[in-house]
């Protein structure tokens, strides 16, 4: 019924609900959202009764205001824990039968009864830009969670109904974000996995505090894989260095005791007492320290040279 949401997920809708829309016509469809995701019509003795649930203290406060100044009503906030979790949540209650038709009305809730048989969204609520991306806005607040930034990039939106879910995907898609839809056991879940998605949606439900977090957690986070990925390039040659360089101290070290170092070609003998010389030197560098000094491939031949004869060796043994 209720999202649980990150304390990430809380900051984020804590400060979107400082920065209210203006224009009448986005209230509506911000609220329209809202309903539409957190919405259930209960019957009351036989009466219609629209319940909003929240988790969160601060957009439900935030709803409040929106139905004070759309729909002139003072209602309910009626605060909940649940029994397992412990997870505090927030029902507004709307009972007023003149309040209810005008908010029907508006979102062309026909058959007030059965709130299975919903609506589609009103062409009227989402004409103007403005008004699409408010009702973005209502969606992420009412069933929105994002992952902050440090961890995996991650924003979902959850919405009961197909139909809702396929609205909020066909508006993101108007705004050029690639939204995916996955069917849940607790409903559909809209859900953006790449951090430009997330930064776009982001930017289209103002969301400018949060946006600003991210893009500066981005550099940092890139910057720390580019040092990581040159710290680990580093690590990974000195190790080829150090393993390459052992070897060849070895195989020289076997020729020496099985057949003397005085029976190998003039050409290996010098490349074998340079690289005992220099036994931390890089292929490149003992190249250049041999006497006289050779290209890098020519030293490589030698050293080569030098491992096979001792394998030959040691296996004659
Ligand atoms: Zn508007």
């Amino acid at each position: 019924m209720s999202i649980k949401s990150s304390s990430y997920t809380k900051k984020v809708k804590n400060e979107l609900v400082q920065m209210e829309n203006e224009k009448f016509c986005c209230r509506w469809a911000e609220l329209a959202a809202i309903i539409h995701l957190r919405g259930y019509i209960i019957l009351q003795r036989k009466v219609p009764v629209l319940t909003i649930i929240m988790d969160s203290n601060s957009v439900a406060r935030y709803v409040f205001k929106l139905l004070k100044e759309l729909a002139v009503t003072y209602p309910k906030i009626l605060h909940r824990q649940s029994e397992n979790t412990l997870h505090d949540y927030f029902i507004i209650k709307i009972e007023e039968e003149v309040v209810l038709k005008e908010i029907f009305q508006r979102l062309e809730i026909k058959n007030e009864h059965n709130w299975v048989n919903m609506p589609g969204v009103s062409e009227k609520l989402v004409n103007n830009n403005c008004c699409r991306r408010s009702y973005l806005r209502g969606s992420f607040l009412a069933g929105g969670s994002i992952n902050s930034p440090e961890s995996a990039y991650h924003l979902e939106i959850l919405a009961e109904y197909e139909t809702y879910a396929q609205i909020i995907v066909d508006l993101l898609q108007g705004f050029e974000i690639k939204a995916s839809l996955r069917r849940r056991e607790n409903g559909y879940y809209v859900y953006l996995k790449s951090a430009e998605g997330i930064m776009e949606f982001l930017r289209v439900i103002k969301a400018y505090p949060a946006l600003l977090y991210m893009e500066e957690k981005r550099v940092i986070k890139s910057l720390k894989n580019h040092t990581n990925r040159l710290v680990n390039c580093d690590t990974a040659n000195l190790d080829k260095i150090s393993k390459a360089a052992h070897q060849q101290l070895n195989s020289i070290e076997t020729i020496e005791q099985l057949s003397g170092l005085s029976k190998l070609p003039l050409t290996l003998q010098t490349a074998a007492k340079t690289r005992r010389k220099y036994p931390e030197a890089s292929l490149k560098e003992l190249a250049e320290l041999n006497q006289p000094p050779l290209s890098k491939s020519g030293m490589n031949y030698r050293l080569k040279r030098i491992n096979q004869i001792a394998y030959q060796l040691k296996n004659k043994t």
